[in-house]
């Protein structure tokens, strides 16, 4: 399970999933693009949008599949759920829960983390701290579990300086997938008003 608002997905996410799937020895990726998360102050863009946007971006990455069941719940959504929704249609796999480091840290905040880390192992990969961040990755938090890290060069790229680029109309085709770069010009995503 690879969940992320991805608004928009970008080459991190992508290269993410791909070192997940091959480090792993993954069956299956499946990417959950996220309803409205609880610790996300900003509204996310349009469900249709961040959909189509996945199935472009991870559509060539092997063995990934994007489910779109969370971006059907209403109201928040958490991640625990849906971990108990694929343990019991899939009964007997070993679920993995990939995260980035910087969600990692925040994992035990998050609802009934507890069983987060009971139904899954937790994969975390390294994510780039801005610059006047300090000190290296921070496992203190993390609730007694299995975890396994992902290797991944540090990448240091956000869907937020993707939407401020795009507002400040500057290119971003280097940090998307090339039909996400469509996708965003097509539909005037990330626009200033
Ligand atoms: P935003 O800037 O809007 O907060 P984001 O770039 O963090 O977005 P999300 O969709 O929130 O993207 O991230 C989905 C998952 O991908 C999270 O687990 C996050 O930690 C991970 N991730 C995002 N960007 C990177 C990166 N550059 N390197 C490693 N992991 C990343």
């Amino acid at each position: 399970m690879f969940g992320g608002a991805f608004d928009p997905p970008h080459v991190a996410h992508v290269a993410l999933a791909q070192a997940a799937v091959e480090q792993l020895g993954l069956d299956e990726l499946r990417i959950f693009p996220t309803g409205q998360a609880w610790h996300k102050a900003r509204a996310l863009s349009a469900a249709t949008d961040r959909l189509a946007m996945a199935r472009l971006a991870f559509g060539a990455v092997p063995r990934a599949v994007v489910d779109g069941r969370e971006l059907e719940r209403s109201g928040p959504t958490y991640t625990v759920d849906t971990l108990r929704e694929l343990s019991r249609e899939f009964p007997g796999a070993q679920l993995v829960l990939v995260i980035g480091a910087d969600q990692a840290e925040a994992l035990h905040g998050w609802r009934e983390s507890d069983q987060i880390v009971r139904l899954a192992i937790i994969s975390i990969a390294a994510r780039a701290r801005p610059v006047r961040a300090e000190g290296a990755f921070d496992a203190s938090n993390l609730p007694a579990g299995q975890f396994e890290p992902v290797e991944l060069p540090p990448m240091p790229v956000s869907a937020t300086e993707i939407r401020q680029r795009v507002a400040a109309g500057l290119p971003v085709s280097h940090l998307v997938p090339g039909p996400v770069a469509r996708y965003i010009d097509q539909h005037h995503l990330y626009q200033a008003t």
